[in-house]
């Protein structure tokens, strides 16, 4: 069913691609530049990204959203980082530095950094603040995304 089919914005070039609910997103590659979809690594993305992820995405991401002078940020980003490799079939992992992007980060309305967003089906899904790690971490956005 085509109604299904999850809209993938690639970040490369813009174009966004329709991917079927039964394909995972870990060989998926973006129909016009051929960059890949999915985040083995988390990337770093800008306001102008968000905004267009949030309009036009309607697959599963995650952003971390955190600020270089933040201790628990630094302890949660190797967790981060980690669960984006296990989880790279199903989520994609952002980040979003809250200093170089305070309009987005005022928009989101957080509280605190590290917060942890996640969208799925063009709707917020996950709004955490705090850092979480290891298989909290995973067991959380499994939970958050409905993965089984
Ligand atoms: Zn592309």
């Amino acid at each position: 069913m085509a109604g299904d089919d999850r809209r993938i914005l690639c970040l490369g070039c813009g174009a966004v691609n329709r991917v079927p609910p039964e394909k995972t997103l870990r060989h998926a590659k973006c129909g016009r530049c051929a960059k890949g979809l999915a985040t083995p690594e988390p990337v770093d993305i800008t306001s102008e990204q968000l905004a267009a992820l949030k309009s036009r995405d309607t697959g599963a991401f995650l952003l971390d959203i955190w600020a270089s002078w933040c201790g628990p940020c630094r302890m949660m980003a190797p967790h981060y980082h980690a669960a984006a490799g296990r989880l790279a079939e199903e989520v994609r992992f952002f980040k979003l530095d809250s200093d170089q992007n305070q309009d987005a980060a005022a928009s989101l309305q957080i509280r605190g950094v590290p917060t942890l967003m996640g969208w799925k089906g063009g709707r917020l899904v996950a709004n955490q603040p705090g850092a979480q790690t290891g298989p909290a971490l995973d067991a959380w956005i499994r939970n958050s995304f409905n993965l089984a």
